[in-house]
């Protein structure tokens, strides 16, 4: 059974939008996950297809109506997991990434406007997701980039199947940098220990500096990982 994506938005047209190209693309294309964008605007009740309505104590804009997101959400429920873009929701991780894309899928909400009548969260048990504390004008790019973060991991999508383990969050790091041909580039060199073939020189450096930039960048990775565990046993000392 493949990866299913739902996504309930008032843009469908907005998808599959960079979802159809590169390695999602070529996933889609081959069947190994399927998407489906469909119109909350589909389900509402009125002739006027309103989907929306002041916020209850006042305030500017306007929210979207749980019994119109109930209906989008009914027509597709079908025991895959529930999200809600938001920025009120618990922070999107790697290892939400990892469940997710082990299951059969995801029934995605796109938000607009001010969001959605907070109802919706339990009555339909619905999980917000953020992907970071900066406000979007739509949960459409939000999606996008969790279903990217998920179709990347599916069997069948990366060429090279090991390149999904190192990568950086895996062990609350940041990954180590890298480096490419040419050697010298504008007076800068790539590091001597990356060209020197000793493996486990080379292992110890770059566990070295995972852990320098992820206490320099983010330490809260760090602390929320409940610290590092200490570097390789060669003793890795800078090097570069
Ligand atoms: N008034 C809301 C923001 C609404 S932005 C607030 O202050 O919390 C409109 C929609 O964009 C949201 O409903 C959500 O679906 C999406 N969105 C905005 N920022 C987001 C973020 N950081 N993560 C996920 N979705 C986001």
């Amino acid at each position: 059974m493949s990866f299913r994506a739902t996504v309930l938005t008032l843009y469908p047209d907005m998808f599959p939008g960079p979802l159809g190209t590169s390695l999602a693309g070529r996933g889609l294309a081959e069947g190994v996950w399927s998407l489906e964008a469909r119109n909350i605007r589909d389900h509402a009740a009125d002739k006027h297809r309103t989907v929306d309505d002041t916020p209850a104590g006042g305030g500017a804009g306007m929210v979207l109506r749980c019994d119109v997101l109930a209906a989008a959400i009914d027509a597709v429920a079908d025991g895959r997991p529930m999200l809600a873009m938001s920025p009120r929701g618990a922070p999107l991780t790697q290892a939400r990434v990892r469940e997710l894309a082990a299951g059969d899928g995801a029934i995605i909400l796109c938000g607009r406007f001010e969001g959605f009548d907070e109802r919706i969260f339990e009555g339909r048990d619905v999980e917000p997701l953020s992907i970071g504390d900066y406000i979007l004008s739509g949960g459409e790019v939000g999606a996008m980039a969790l279903l990217d973060a998920c179709v990347r991991l599916l069997p069948g999508i990366m060429g090279a199947a090991s390149s999904g383990e190192e990568e950086s969050f895996e062990e609350g790091l940041l990954e180590y940098p890298h480096y490419t041909r040419p050697v010298e580039w504008e007076g800068r060199m790539i590091p001597e220990v990356l060209r020197s073939g000793d493996h486990a020189r080379i292992a110890a450096w770059r566990k070295q500096r995972a852990i320098e930039d992820t206490r320099l960048r983010r330490p809260d990775l760090i602390e929320r990982h409940g610290g590092v565990r200490e570097a390789s046993p060669s003793g890795a000392q800078r090097e570069d």
